[in-house]
């Protein structure tokens, strides 16, 4: 990259006095300083060149230097500069060096007031209760909250306000004490404007001057499927908006899922007990079963012991980050009845009686070997 010329950066004539020089880069760099562009890295580089160019002209020997050799006339560090390498941090040091007195004054009073003056309201929390079902597939949800708005009737203002008597708009006033070592300039925020730089002369009616009511919104939010209590999805500016024009906080949207009459989460599985009866877990039989998308259809192998577990892959829940799902374990319930009529008692008896009834003895292992034979 070709450097541009350092006078005509700073836009003087060849034959420019120092104080034109100055003045010129005072302009520049009151324009480009990256407290007053943040994020501009346009700015940013705007700031350095025109850094770069008075450096070099405000001293007789480096422009000397410059107007015989021009731009290579520079390098090799001459004179302990080493052009190359000059960043944002030695621009910043230059620019302080020089214009702490006048310019960085004006430059800061400006910026603190403005910051305050941008005062950003308060995140904001709520909660989202999500059935396991929306959490199956993924939702987009209104949520109704109560945040402080922007004032319709002041536009944000707060009313009409006037610079600070006692800053005179900086927000902030210098004190200078003298001690052992000379002297000190002690820089406060304002204790009047709180550093806004600005009171209130009338308010607004309507807000009490903070140009900001609270009133109850909507906020819609987009929630990815897999979600689990404790997610939390950030919405940038949806919070509580600034004191008189300040931007917005944040607003946190905590998921919080709701308890299913049938279903258990573990994880990305969920579970499903389901009772069945004495003859269901003997025989056998095909049952329907809720799951989160609608009902099935399960066979339950006969032989089915209570607490055994069959799983239905890919029933579950979707993984939040990344792909494929969960399963649906359905754990099998055998119901014992309580009350017996007098014939069912009777039954029972002679059931009683019968050898093939009885557990077996040998008991070690005897659910997965069940298991294993049933292939499930
Ligand atoms: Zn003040
Ligand atoms: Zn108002």
């Amino acid at each position: 990259m070709t450097k541009r010329d350092y006078y005509e950066i700073l836009g003087v004539a060849k034959d420019a006095s120092e104080e034109e020089i100055k003045k010129a880069y005072r302009k520049l760099a009151l324009k480009y300083h990256p407290d007053k562009n943040p994020g501009d890295k346009e700015a940013e580089e705007k700031f350095k060149e025109a850094t770069e160019a008075y450096e070099v002209l405000r001293d007789p020997q480096k422009r000397a230097q410059y107007d015989r050799f021009g731009h290579s006339g520079l390098k090799g560090g001459f004179q302990g500069f080493d052009f190359q390498g000059f960043d944002l941090s030695d621009a910043l040091r230059a620019f302080m060096r020089d214009f702490s007195d006048f310019g960085f004054g004006d430059l800061f009073g400006e910026r603190r007031a403005s910051r305050q003056r941008a005062r950003r309201g308060s995140d904001l929390q709520v909660k989202l209760k999500l059935s396991l079902e929306e959490i199956a597939t993924g939702v987009e949800k209104t949520i109704r909250l109560k945040r402080f708005q922007r004032c319709s009737a002041c536009g944000g203002t707060g009313g009409r306000m006037r610079t600070c008597p006692t800053c005179q708009g900086r927000g902030e006033v210098r004190r200078v004490s003298h001690g052992i070592f000379g002297q000190f300039v002690n820089v406060s925020t304002c204790p009047t404007c709180g550093g806004e730089g600005r009171v209130i002369d009338q308010a607004c009616s309507v807000c009490g001057g903070e140009g900001r009511i609270k009133a109850s919104s909507t906020v819609t939010v987009k929630v990815p499927a897999g979600v689990t209590t404790g997610n939390y999805i950030p919405i940038k500016g949806g919070g509580d908006i600034g004191l008189r024009g300040g931007p917005p906080g944040d607003l946190i949207v905590l998921i919080e899922e709701k308890e299913h009459p049938h279903f258990q989460r573990q994880g990305d599985d969920i579970l499903l007990e389901l009772p069945i009866s004495i003859p269901q877990a003997v025989l056998g039989d095909q049952v329907r079963i809720p799951t989160l998308e609608g009902s099935v259809n399960l066979k339950i192998p006969g032989g089915s012991q209570s607490g055994m577990v069959l799983r239905l892959r890919g029933k579950g829940l979707p993984h939040l980050h990344g792909y494929g799902r969960g399963d649906l374990l359905v754990k099998i319930m055998v119901w014992i009845p309580t009350h017996l009529g007098p014939e069912e008692r009777a039954l029972f008896q002679k059931l009683s009686q019968m050898e093939g009834i009885k557990p077996p003895k040998e008991d070690k292992g005897f659910f997965s070997k069940i298991k294993e034979a049933l292939g499930v």
